[in-house]
This record gives structure tokens, C-alpha cells and sequence, in this order.
């Protein structure tokens, strides 16, 4: 392998690679590492018995930033959006949901006062500007616009929903409120999954002559001089490169930097906490009560959704494949037994007897939704993708000051790539200009 580099791009996931493909437009060679055997982070699909399941519920939001960035690659996106609607549950009760027109006027969760309130609000959403909310928590923005008990708790289920925070208490208004906002302009389910999106930008990356490492991490990043980092990959092999954009989490790019570089915003990235949760993805031969597609609990943080019934994500067209996930608290103990219980009792009220139908199970207790929980004031520590140390970008689902998620990952991806390549034409123009004779 070539031992210098324009660019090493640390990480093959969504940010990783909208990275590398907006800099095969410069004219700068570049080399991605990722640590994973296979590629796509966690956009990655896994196809098990000829079922494609993606690393718990995956929706791309519409109107959100991600699927507009994708579509400017030239990103083919093909898939269905779920149905708004479906049923909430609690106590033992189910409603409808009242997401949709017909439901939003049938469901009896909500008395006639509670109807017009929830209408009003989900009408104040639409309009809202949610930069007027920077300096809220999501659940002071909640008790401000909400009256009743009933009305503040769909709030947190949107929230739940349309970020996996479960935070409400330390979540910033702003980037839920967003979010929120961008869930109601609809999702779409992907055929195939969200593996479709890397390889496609994998194989643009590899046609441009960009060259992955896949199987391999970088141990370590040290800025040796101006200009060039020295980076120590698993194999021990030392490569240089002009610059580096780290699309890890925020963690993991202290712990390359390995301490020896004090970086100012060394304290701000360790006390990023994650969203996570815990999620069963399963294939199933047939739905034991086809009717039911999406489920969410009122009170308990409980997530289900049948994916297949809008996406393509078998070989077959029999079999379905459905999510059922757990959001988690950051202060959550997370025990798997109890939790696994948890999810598989979910899934026994609205599919009973589905234990028959498994063609593939798969359940993660604690895994990563989001690397940054997003906290107010957060943006204004990322307005920019360069770091302290000049050369070193950073991209990825926590990095962007504006969204979180997909939409996160994806535009930090392309901000790191435009704040390098601008770097570069600067760096031109003043080079050529000092060659030019003064008079
Ligand atoms: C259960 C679940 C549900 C989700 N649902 C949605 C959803 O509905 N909508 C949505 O928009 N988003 C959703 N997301 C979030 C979305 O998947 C992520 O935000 C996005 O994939 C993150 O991309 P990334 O490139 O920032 O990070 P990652 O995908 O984590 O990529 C970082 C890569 O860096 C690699 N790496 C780490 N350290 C090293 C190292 N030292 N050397 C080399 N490589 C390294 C990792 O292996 C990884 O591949 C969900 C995520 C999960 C887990």
C-alpha cells in the first residue's frame, strides 16, 4: 500500500463515504480505512437466509438533509413509505394513532378538548421555526405548548420516534422539534436496505480511484508537521497524510489522538454522551395478525414497525421482516435478559405465536443510534467540520451542529469534504500568487 496520502478518511460509514465522494472531485488521492470486515458502519445490512435486515429500524426522512445530499451523488433511493398510523398502547390498552387524518378524529386515546389541543400543536409543529427553540429542552418546550397529560406524552412518542432520544429532560427542543418536523414530511423503507446507499457510493469512490481498507483501524493519529499526520493502522503499518477526516465517534478520535495532543475540544468531545437503545430485527415466514404494521408504547419506550411491508428486504416475497426496538435512557441499567423479555413480550401482544414463524432473529441489547445525544449549545462547539489541529476534520452522525442521524452523518460528510477542498484552492491561490512577479 502507498504510504502517503492527499487524504485518509478514517471510517466506511454514510459519513466516510460522502466524504470520498465529493473529494473525487478535487484531484487528490485518497485512502479510506475501516475497522469492520465488511463496509457501511451502521448503515450496514447484513443478508442472512436471504432476508436483509439493517442494523434495527432504519427510515430516511423524506425532506431531510441525507436523501437530498444522496440525490445531488446521483444516489438511486427506491422503496415505500409506511402509512402514518398504526397503534399506541398503554396499560394494557391499545388506541389508534392519531397521526393520521381519519385516526386523528377516531381514536378515542384523546377526548373532544384533547383532539382540538393535539390538532393545535401538531398545527404550531408545522409552522414553528425551531432556531427559536436553541435555548430549550426538549420537555420545557413540551410543558410550554402542551396541556394536558395526554398531549405531552404523544410529544415525547413523536420525539421518541423522530430522533431514538429518550431524553427529554437534557434533549435540546431544537434539534427534536426538527426532527419532528422532518418525520412529518414522511419516511421512506429501502428495498434491499440501507446497504444500497454505500454500495452505490462505494463503487462511485472505487471507480474515481479511491482506494478502501476495509478490516483495519487506525490506532493512531499523530500530527507529526505541518501539513502531515502519521497515522499507526492494526497492522502496524505507518501511513502519512496532508489531511484526515475522522468520522469515529468522538471518543475514539481522543483516543487516537492518544493524549498526546491537547485539543480545546477535548473536553467538550468526552462529555458527548450517545443515544441508544436495544433492538430485535427478525425475519418471520408469515405474520400471525397481518393487520398490525406499526405499534408504539404511550409510556414504555417501545418501538414496532414491519419494514417489509413497504421495502423489498427478502429474496422471496413471502417472508417479512420487522423491527421491534427499545429506547434507551443514558442512565438506563441495561440488563439483556430483561430487556430481550421486554421486546419479545411487545411482540407477543401484537403477533402472538410469531416464535413459529422465525427464519432469523437477531437481538442487540445496547447499541449506538446516534454518537451525541444532541444538548443545548452543542452547535455552537461544531459550526465547522476542521479541528484545533489544522488538517484534521471531523464528520459523522455527532458532528454536525444542525441534525442528528442519517441526516447528521450525511451532511458533516459533505461539510468536512467542502471545508477541505476549499483549504485546497486557498492554499493554491496564495502559492500561485507569491509566484507572481511583483512590479
Ligand atoms: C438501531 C439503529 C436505528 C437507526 N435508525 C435510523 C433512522 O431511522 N434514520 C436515520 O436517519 N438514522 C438512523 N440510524 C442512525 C444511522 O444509522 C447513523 O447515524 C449513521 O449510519 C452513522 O453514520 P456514520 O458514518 O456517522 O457512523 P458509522 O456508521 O458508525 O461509521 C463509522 C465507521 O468508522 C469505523 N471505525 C471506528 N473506529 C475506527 C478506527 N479506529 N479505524 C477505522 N475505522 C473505524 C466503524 O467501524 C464504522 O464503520 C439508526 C442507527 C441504529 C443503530
Amino acid at each position: 500500500m502507498t504510504q502517503k496520502w492527499d487524504i485518509v478518511i478514517v471510517g466506511g460509514g454514510l459519513a466516510g463515504y460522502v466524504a470520498v465522494n465529493y473529494l473525487t472531485k478535487a484531484n487528490l488521492s485518497i485512502l479510506l480505512v475501516e475497522k469492520g470486515k465488511s463496509i457501511g458502519g451502521r448503515a450496514r445490512t447484513n443478508k442472512v437466509n436471504q432476508q436483509y435486515l439493517n442494523l434495527g429500524p432504519h427510515a430516511l426522512y423524506k425532506k431531510g438533509k441525507a436523501k437530498s445530499i444522496l440525490n445531488e451523488l446521483g444516489i438511486s433511493l427506491s422503496g415505500k413509505s409506511p402509512k402514518l398510523g398504526g397503534i399506541l398502547i398503554e396499560n394494557d390498552n391499545e388506541y389508534a394513532a392519531p397521526l393520521s387524518l381519519l385516526e386523528l378524529f377516531t381514536t378515542s386515546l384523546l377526548n373532544g378538548k384533547e383532539r382540538m389541543e393535539w390538532i393545535a400543536v401538531l398545527l404550531k409543529i408545522m409552522s414553528i421555526n425551531p432556531e427559536n427553540l436553541a435555548e430549550q429542552t426538549f420537555q420545557q418546550w413540551v410543558m410550554q405548548v402542551g396541556n394536558s397529560e395526554k398531549v405531552k406524552s404523544l410529544l415525547y412518542v413523536l420525539g421518541r420516534l423522530a430522533t431514538y432520544c429518550h431524553a427529554p429532560e437534557m434533549a435540546s427542543a431544537k434539534i427534536v422539534v426538527s426532527n419532528i418536523k422532518s418525520a412529518m414530511g414522511g419516511v421512506l423503507y429501502l428495498d434491499g436496505g440501507w446497504q444500497t446507499i454505500i454500495d452505490q457510493l462505494h463503487n462511485k469512490a472505487i471507480i474515481s480511484g479511491v482506494q478502501v481498507q476495509s478490516h483495519t483501524f487506525v490506532k493512531q493519529i499523530d500530527p507529526v508537521q505541518q501539513d502531515q499526520f502519521k497515522l499507526i493502522l492494526s497492522n502496524n503499518k505507518e501511513i502519512y497524510a496532508k489531511y484526515v477526516i475522522c468520522t469515529t465517534g468522538p471518543h475514539e478520535l481522543n483516543e487516537m489522538l492518544n493524549k498526546k495532543v491537547n485539543l480545546y475540544q477535548n473536553s467538550f468531545f468526552n462529555q458527548i454522551t450517545a443515544v441508544r437503545g436495544a433492538t430485535l430485527d427478525l425475519a418471520l415466514t408469515q405474520l400471525p395478525n397481518p393487520r398490525r404494521l406499526f405499534a408504539m408504547g404511550i409510556t414504555d419506550p417501545l418501538y414496532y414497525s414491519v419494514h417489509s411491508n413497504y421495502a423489498r428486504l427478502s429474496d422471496d416475497t413471502e417472508s417479512t421482516v420487522l423491527h421491534v426496538f427499545k429506547y434507551h435512557h443514558p442512565d438506563d441499567h441495561i440488563d439483556r435478559t430483561s430487556i430481550k423479555n421486554e421486546l419479545e413480550q411487545f411482540l407477543d401482544r401484537l403477533q402472538p405465536g410469531w416464535q413459529q414463524y422465525v427464519i432469523t432473529k437477531r437481538f442487540i441489547p445496547n447499541i449506538t443510534v446516534n454518537q451525541r445525544l444532541p444538548l443545548i449549545g452543542d452547535e455552537q462547539k461544531l459550526q465547522r467540520s476542521k479541528t484545533e489541529i489544522p488538517g484534521l476534520y471531523i464528520a459523522g452522525d455527532w458532528a454536525s451542529p444542525n441534525s442528528i442521524l442519517a441526516d447528521g452523518a450525511v451532511s458533516s460528510g459533505k461539510q468536512a469534504a467542502e471545508e477541505i477542498i476549499l483549504n485546497e484552492k486557498e492554499k493554491n491561490s496564495e502559492s500561485y500568487e507569491r509566484r507572481l512577479p511583483s512590479f
